[in-house]
């Protein structure tokens, strides 16, 4: 912009009337004005393209082109856009006034002119036209380093929903800056979908709070890119009530850039996993975390046997290669933390963490396990997993991993320390040879190796006929004679000894060998009942034990089924246990399961009953046929009082359902008195006998019924 400080502002006359232009030069110079001429307005375009006059003095009617013409002829160029241009019109010619308005003139004056108002006036537009080009160009200036900034400014009105919007707000969306973001829905559609909301909430609590908000999100470019903003606002005042009055900024580079730091600090390059830093940092979040929410938290150490050797026949290309597919084979068997992806995001303990720690070396991080043991079969997993040789160009490599384990709580509650246990385990592990896991603690290892052991030995134990069923009377109180038997199972373990259900039947179910041993009892009990009456002994109903995995396999009925059938013993001498939990878990389904077991003609019966938490309601609805009361209750129910109330409670109310009662682990005579008094049905315990292997099951059965088998025989 010119100023107009230094020299007399200058006034182009523009007038076909000779006269009249001489008079008006004469009047305007000795205002103190310098004057330019120019005919027409063709003439006064010229002159106006050869030095810029300050302001323009216009006649309307003129030859070759006429004073409107001119005018906006003015306005379209450049360099006089802004020259205020002041139309001499004759007096009251309002059309022509509002003409002159049309073609973008200042003001108007009527001729004739009195030159000493008109210098006045001109004065005045001169002064009222600096203060517009200062205005102007201070926008200008702003826009500019602006748009250096990569800033641009919004404004919306809250109520009407208009938006205006700076030049580059259109630059940062990748759109001609054409004002076509004018609603609140035109500026929306930008922020990338994923972020409105957030954007949403800030608003509302800057509205809310009156509060300035900031926030980083990003935006869709109209080319589909995507860039992340900074944006910061606040709530302001206007003529058109409040509106947000906001910057947007684009950080996307220093975004990048520090996602590019972090990537660095953080990641190891080769295979683009979490190095030891950020390991160490989600370690310690982590134990934190369980701290809080007594959890565990376990730390693997894992070391590759024979890397260095692949490193120095094969190269280190090779070796790289190879480092990429032992992360992905050991990424594959854990469940990856949120961590190990993003860059740059907060420390959520949300999974597991496996990072490269050296060069052979990963360490990882599980902060789901229930218990340190079962890192142990993760442990079998990764190194069954990095079993399978590797292709290494035309040669096929295999390498062994060592792997060192620790956990928290129970080794220790610093990361620091965890660390060092897990390595001093895998030295343990090394020692033990290739392909070996080790815990911290030498207890855990052994139990966990045992476990092991015991679930190898149990895949064997079918095939090597290592089971027996043992047999334990259910005698009844009115006449003390045997009715029915449990078969209870045995694991005769060639070294060990006799095992525990309780502790194998687990194993079982966990490792699925449950369905062929079930398969085996249930066919082995119909049998065994089935040659028992051929032999000449009363017809027994035998119980078979039911355990959760068992019944939710539905193939139950058909195995029942096949046993009855190829036994041929009569169904209703089959009754199958139940146990309380496993009805409640299973709900509806099993009330259906049970339906279709009734209908083959068995028996059930809940076992355990009181430990459960049945709901009566349910009780109701189960098609069973008798309760057996739990051992906890029957042991103390001669000397408690409470106790004995709740045997008598569970008595009563079984009758009332039309359901018999067992009751389980009667040892004492006392025991068996009071039961027989409270009119339980039937009794089972050590009492009368403890499970016994078939053949002197059947000599106590002999013995029992002979008085009565003598009387009948001689009937
Ligand atoms: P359960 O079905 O409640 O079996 C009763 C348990 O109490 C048996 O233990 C039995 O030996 C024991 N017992 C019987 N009378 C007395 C007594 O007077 N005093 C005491 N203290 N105990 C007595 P066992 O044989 O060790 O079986 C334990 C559990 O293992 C069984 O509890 C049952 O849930 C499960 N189980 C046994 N055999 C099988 C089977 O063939 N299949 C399935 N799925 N589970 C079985
Ligand atoms: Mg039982
Ligand atoms: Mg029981």
């Amino acid at each position: 912009m010119e100023t107009m400080k230094n020299r007399p502002p200058l006034v182009l006359v523009v007038d076909d009337d000779v006269t009249a232009r001489a008079i008006a030069r004469e009047a305007l110079e000795v205002a103190g004005f310098s004057v330019e001429e120019a005919g027409n307005g063709r003439e006064a375009l010229e002159r106006a393209r050869v030095q810029t006059p300050d302001i323009v003095l216009m006649d309307v009617v003129m030859p070759e082109m006429d004073g409107f013409a001119a005018c906006a002829a003015l306005r379209a160029e450049r360099a006089t856009r802004h020259v205020p241009v002041l139309m001499m019109t004759g007096l009251d010619d309002v059309a022509s006034i509002n003409r002159a308005y049309e073609a973008g003139a200042t003001d108007f004056t009527t001729k004739p002119i009195n030159y000493l108002l008109v210098a006045h006036r001109i004065r005045y537009i001169l002064r009222a036209k600096i203060t517009a080009d200062e205005l102007r160009a201070s926008e200008a200036r702003l826009a500019n380093a602006q748009r250096i900034a990569r800033l641009g400014h919004f404004e919306w009105e809250l109520e009407s929903g208009h938006v205006h919007c700076s030049p580059q707000v259109y630059r940062l969306f990748g759109i001609p800056a054409d004002g076509s973001v004018t609603t609140n829905r035109d500026l929306l559609r930008f922020i990338h979908p994923r972020d409105r909301v957030q954007f949403a909430g800030e608003l509302r609590s800057a509205v809310t709070t009156g509060m300035g908000y900031s926030l980083e999100h990003r935006i869709v470019r109209r080319d589909k890119t995507v860039r992340i903003m900074y944006q910061e606002g606040e709530i302001v005042r206007t003529p058109a009530g409040l509106a947000v009055s906001a910057t947007l900024q684009d950080i996307t580079e220093r975004r990048n850039m520090e996602r590019k730091v972090l990537k660095i600090a953080n990641f190891d390059a080769t295979t683009g996993l979490p190095n030891r830093q950020l390991m160490h940092r989600y370690l310690t979040e982590s134990i934190a975390h369980a701290r809080r929410n007594a959890g565990v938290v376990v730390v693997m150490a894992i070391d590759l046997d024979n890397f260095s050797r692949v490193n120095d026949t094969l190269g280190h290309g090779a070796g790289d290669a190879l480092l990429k597919v032992v992360a992905s084979r050991l990424g594959s068997c854990i469940r990856p933390c949120s961590a190990m992806g993003r860059v740059g995001e907060e420390l959520q303990p949300d999974g597991d963490l496996l990072a490269r720690t050296g060069g052979d070396e990963f360490t990882v991080v599980l902060t789901q396990l229930k218990e340190l043991e079962d890192a142990a079969a993760l442990a079998r997993k990764m190194a069954e997993s990095l079993a399978v040789p590797f292709s290494a160009g035309e040669n096929e490599v295999s390498v062994n991993a060592s792997i060192g384990i620790s956990g928290f709580p129970a080794d220790a509650s610093d990361a620091d320390v965890l660390l060092q246990q897990a390595d001093t385990a895998l030295h343990h592990a090394k020692n033990l040879g290739r392909n070996q896991w080790a815990f911290s603690s030498a207890a855990i290892s052994r139990r966990v190796t045992d476990r092991f052991q015991l679930e190898s030995d149990l895949r064997r134990a079918l095939v090597a006929g290592q089971f027996e069923l043992h047999y334990q009377p259910k005698v009844r109180t009115d006449d003390e004679m045997p009715h029915g038997t449990e078969a209870l199972l045995r694991w005769r373990h060639p070294e060990k000894g006799l095992i525990s259900p309780a502790t194998f039947i687990p194993i079982a179910e966990e490792t699925g060998l449950i369905v062929p041993i079930s398969e085996w009892i249930v066919f082995e009990a119909c049998r065994q009942v089935q040659e028992w009456q051929q032999a000449g002994l009363p017809p027994l109903r035998v119980a078979i034990n039911v355990s959760s995995a068992q019944f939710r396999n539905s193939g139950l009925h058909l195995i029942v089924a096949n046993a009855i059938a190829g036994t041929g013993i009569d169904p209703a001498l089959v009754e199958l246990e139940l146990t309380e939990s496993l009805l409640m878990e299973e709900g509806e389904a099993s009330i259906r399961l049970m339906r279709r077991l009734r209908a083959l003609g068995l028996w059930l019966s809940i076992d355990d009953f009181g430990t459960g938490y049945s709901s009566l309601s349910y009780l109701k609805r189960f098609p069973i046929n008798a309760l057996k009361i739990d051992r906890s209750f029957i042991m103390e129910s001669a000397n408690s009082h409470a106790d004995g109330a709740i045997v008598a409670g569970i008595i009563a109310l079984a009758h009332s359902l039309g359901l018999s009662v067992v009751a389980e682990g009667v040892e004492t005579e006392k025991q068996m008195r009071l039961l027989r008094e409270l009119k339980c049905d039937e009794v089972q315990g050590f009492y009368y006998s403890a499970p016994l292997p078939p053949r002197q099951f059947a000599a106590w059965l002999h013995d029992r019924l002979q008085p009565a088998m003598k009387a009948a025989a001689s009937n």
